[in-house]
């Protein structure tokens, strides 16, 4: 027995997607066969069958009707699954034989597009690539067009903070990537690894040069080149052709943007909260105010990719400003630019061919609101806004096709017709009358027929099979004219009937249509074609929207939220009056949050040893001074009364996102890791917050390591950088004066009978005591714990003077060195295999901690249950949520 032509079929094409779930056209289903049968059916909840394939046993296989398939693909897709769409590629009726099929479109995590618009953000698809010491990373958002690439030294830190910024779906790796770096990528990012020999996989040099212009490739570096060359062979292949849209390639330094590693990132809360991976509580959340899709990518990217140069953040500020001072100039804009449609993925689904009328139609519209863009900013002042008015084509060309062409309220689909505007094509106006003269015809013909047979309940009517017909009841038969109709159907009680005039409308109506329908799509993909050459040009226009709406965003908030605009110096200086943390003040409400000033001077100012209770305030205003940092340099204004703000390279933070976990060695280890990272990267121009460093262990470690720590900051020359310093060792407040730039300071509580007020003020000179009893009694600690507390601070404290005194100068180095010998950095190409087992001894010690999440993943994740804003799901977004939900507790279980 041999397998079936049509399995032969299966298995050839299997065979070249071997890593995809194969979705196998047969009719109106796409069906899948044994193993991905299997897997399908587990995933999906779907009946596992069978079905004959010419082997003894049947193949197991399952199925799903085409029409539904979106969501199916979604599900398997969000898994991490890929999904190869095998179609039947030639018409059933012109094949000999068993019909052609083949793969039409791959589709992975990091090429699906269709839900974007939702959450407004890119989705990356990445590939990394090493040669000659340099690495480079090439990215592709397929449904907007962007495209960029970078390289850089090979260092690994640097590679995964850039991957960590850019927060791929999926990223390109070589086979022989070494496994700890694709499981560190693939932990950092959560992306989707698809493994490809990168030696091989890569679309020719010519193709590269057709896709974007020799110009844009001709100074790529070899590994930049190749990186491209990688990422665009990769997209060819699951899209299975070259995307138009994707014509611009974006060759961009990492040096031109603030560093801030993965770490910092995450806590200081930028895109996402730490606790639930959500926007709310992000700094993007109390920024999140623009008004179109493309203004709100571009918002995203400005957080995340802040600038290095005075003059470019200048050039924002100043255009911000412009808008800030001119209330009704930005409403205009906004009342504008909020009627913009995503004109980027309206021009992907050009470039793909998934464009429909109604996308046509909002294209147009929102074309139709660039002139009067312009000329608002026709007459701006600032340079940046004055650069847009200058580059921004209002398009009017394309504007008029498609006004002229497509209908304004058009079908759905592409191929029934009812698309064109009347008046655009004679042609089409022609088959139009012809069609609706047959249709009045035909309506009248009732009356006329009644009028000549006398039977009063003659109907015209139609159906699919018969086409139109006339009805006559089974008691009016007598009244029929003889060989006035031709008899077609008999019901139980009546008696169908033609005539041949009747049918010669028919022919007529029916042709018209058929013709039309077709006439329309050829009309269609002409204006589609037209659209198509013009995506350049309108891809040029939609950046300039977006970052307009940026602009016109951060203006927005500045005016509601009270924010100033900083002025901004590279002489490190950084000095704010009254500054407040954007999002704290937005939870707690701004009357509730007490401002703060801060100097940071690389003089006597430089460490900021900031003591206080816990729960005074500490980290709020360490992050506060951070963020406020990071927005000017995004070109934001800031909440403050005044900011001057020096230019810094990276901002490095070690704040506490582990300390509320379970305690131990591994948070210790997490903990000087992370210390031992920043020690090794910030330079002068650095900014760097340490939040308790040493309270992962006991505490003289801990003292004695904050203190070296503080001294390594302060004394070595390639450091030297502005910080700022939480402890709750107020012993360290010793250090003023000991240690050039170290200044204390501390937040400031007042005790009435015996209870503490926190006052949220930071205010010069160290605390004197650490509050943490009392603290405990704020927390609702029961007064017999309290007490004895009490006792054995008051024992401890007549027998612990020494603590500072005991830590010798020497010992103090050897702290430092036992820090700088965990570190994780210098890449492990060496084959040194005990440096390599300690490594990986380390890397399990973080994962066995890690695993200690699940119980606040499981708290988490009842939290967002709880969130969940039933009321305003629709059903089908309440599905997947639904979904999500009972795949995230599978994963907790
Ligand atoms: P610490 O780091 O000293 O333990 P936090 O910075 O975590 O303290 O602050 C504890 C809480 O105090 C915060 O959650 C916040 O609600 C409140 N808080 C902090 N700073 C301020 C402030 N400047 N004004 C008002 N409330 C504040």
């Amino acid at each position: 027995m041999g397998l079936t032509p049509m399995m032969r079929q299966y298995f050839e094409i299997k065979d070249r997607y071997k890593d995809c779930i194969v979705f196998f056209r047969l009719g109106d289903f796409y069906e899948m066969f044994f193993d991905d049968a299997k897997t399908a059916s587990r995933e999906l909840e779907l009946v596992l069958t069978g079905r004959d394939c010419g082997l003894e046993e049947r193949a197991p296989m399952c199925g799903i009707p085409f029409h539904a398939s979106a969501n199916y693909i979604q599900r398997l897709v969000y898994k991490g699954y890929k999904v190869a769409i095998c179609e039947q590629v030639e018409d059933v009726n012109a094949s000999k034989g068993i019909v052609k099929r083949d793969v039409i479109k791959v589709i992975t995590p990091g090429t699906y597009v269709e839900n974007n618009g939702v959450e407004n953000r890119n989705t990356y698809l990445s590939t990394i690539y090493e040669e000659d010491g340099n690495i480079a990373i090439a990215t592709t958002d397929i449904s907007t067009g962007e495209f960029k690439v970078t390289s850089f030294k090979s260092l690994k830190t640097t590679l995964l903070d850039e991957i960590t910024k850019i927060n791929p779906k999926e990223i390109v790796i070589d086979v022989n990537l070494n496994e700890k770096l694709e499981n560190e990528l693939s932990s950092i990012t959560g992306a989707f690894l698809t493994k490809k020999d990168l030696r091989e996989f890569l679309c020719t040099r010519e193709e590269l040069i057709v896709q974007f212009s020799e110009v844009e490739v001709s100074n790529l570096s070899i590994a930049a080149e190749k990186a491209t060359r990688i990422l665009l062979k990769y997209v060819y292949e699951t899209q299975k052709m070259s995307l138009l849209n994707i014509n611009y390639l974006e060759q961009y330094d990492i040096i031109n943007f603030m560093t801030i590693d993965g770490n910092s990132r995450r806590n200081l809360e930028l895109t996402e909260n730490i606790r639930e991976k959500s926007k709310k509580g992000s700094l993007l959340w109390v920024m999140d105010k623009t008004s179109t899709s493309m203004g709100a990518r571009v918002l995203r990217k400005w957080i995340d990719e802040p600038l290095i140069s005075r003059e470019e953040i200048l050039k924002r500020l100043t255009g911000v400003e412009e808008l800030f001072n001119d209330f009704s100039f930005n409403e205009d804009l906004r009342s504008l630019l909020k009627d913009i449609y995503d004109i980027e993925r309206i021009v992907g689904k050009v470039a793909n061919g998934n464009v429909n009328g109604k996308d046509m139609i909002s294209l147009k519209n929102s074309l139709s609101k660039l002139p009067a863009i312009k000329s608002l900013l026709s007459s701006s002042t600032s340079n940046l806004l004055k650069e847009y008015y200058e580059n921004l084509d209002v398009l009017e060309d394309i504007k008029t096709i498609l006004e002229k062409s497509i209908k304004e309220d058009p079908s759905l689909s592409i191929k029934e017709g009812d698309i064109i505007k009347d008046g655009y094509s004679n042609e089409v106006d022609e088959l139009r009358v012809a069609k609706s003269h047959g249709k009045e015809w035909i309506a009248s013909l009732e009356n006329s027929e009644r009028e000549i047979t006398g039977i009063k309940s003659l109907k015209v009517g139609y159906n699919k099979v018969f086409g139109y017909y006339i009805e006559i009841r089974k008691a009016n038969y007598s009244s029929i004219p003889e060989g006035r109709y031709i008899r077609k159907q008999t019901l139980a009680n009546a008696e169908r009937y033609i005539t041949s005039e009747l049918k010669e409308m028919e022919d007529k109506i029916l042709g018209a249509e058929e013709k039309l329908i077709k006439l329309e799509y050829e009309i269609f993909l002409e204006i589609r074609k037209a659209v198509e050459k013009e995506i350049p040009r309108l891809k040029a226009s939609a950046r300039i929207v977006g970052e307009l709406d940026c602009i016109s965003t951060l203006s927005k908030i500045a005016v509601e939220n009270d924010y100033v605009k900083p002025e901004i110096n590279e002489s490190g200086i950084i000095e704010i009056e009254e500054g407040r943390h954007p999002v704290v003040e937005k939870v707690i409400g701004r009357g509730e949050f007490v401002s703060n000033d801060t100097l940071l001077n690389k003089n006597d100012n430089r460490l900021l040893l900031i003591t206080g209770p816990n729960m005074a305030g500490k980290s709020t205003y360490m992050r506060q001074v951070a963020l406020i940092t990071l927005m000017a340099q995004m070109g934001s204004f800031v909440p403050a009364k005044s900011a001057n703000i020096s230019v810094c390279d990276k901002i490095f933070t070690r704040i506490g996102a582990s300390d509320d976990l379970a305690g131990g060695k591994s948070t210790f280890m997490v903990e000087m890791w992370e210390v031992s990272n920043i020690l090794k990267n910030a330079t002068p121009k650095s900014l760097v917050l340490l939040d308790e460093v040493g309270r992962g262990t006991s505490t003289y470690d801990g003292l004695s390591i904050a203190w070296s720590v503080i001294e390594h900051i302060s004394n070595t020359e390639s450091l030297k950088c502005n910080t700022l310093f939480a402890t709750h060792y107020h012993e360290l407040t010793k250090l003023e004066g000991e240690i050039e730039g170290v200044k204390n300071y501390s937040v400031a509580v007042s005790e009435v009978d015996d209870n503490i007020i926190f006052l949220r003020k930071i205010v010069e000179g160290g605390a004197d005591q650490s509050y943490g009893v009392e603290v405990a009694k704020l927390a609702g600690i029961p007064k017999s714990v309290i007490d004895r507390a009490k006792e054995i601070l008051a024992d401890l404290e007549g027998t612990d003077k020494g603590v500072i005194q005991g830590i010798e100068k020497g010992e103090v180095s050897k702290v430092v060195e036992c820090i700088e010998e965990i570190s994780i950095e210098k890449e492990d190409s060496t084959n040194d295999k005990e440096k390599n087992n300690k490594k990986s001894n380390e890397i399990s010690e973080v994962k066995e901690m890690q695993m200690d999440f699940t119980f606040i993943e499981k708290e988490d994740f009842v939290n967002k249950i709880s969130n969940i804003d039933i009321l305003n799901l629709n059903p089908m977004e309440a599905m997947n949520k639904l979904y999500q939900i009972v795949s995230e507790a599978k994963s907790l279980k």
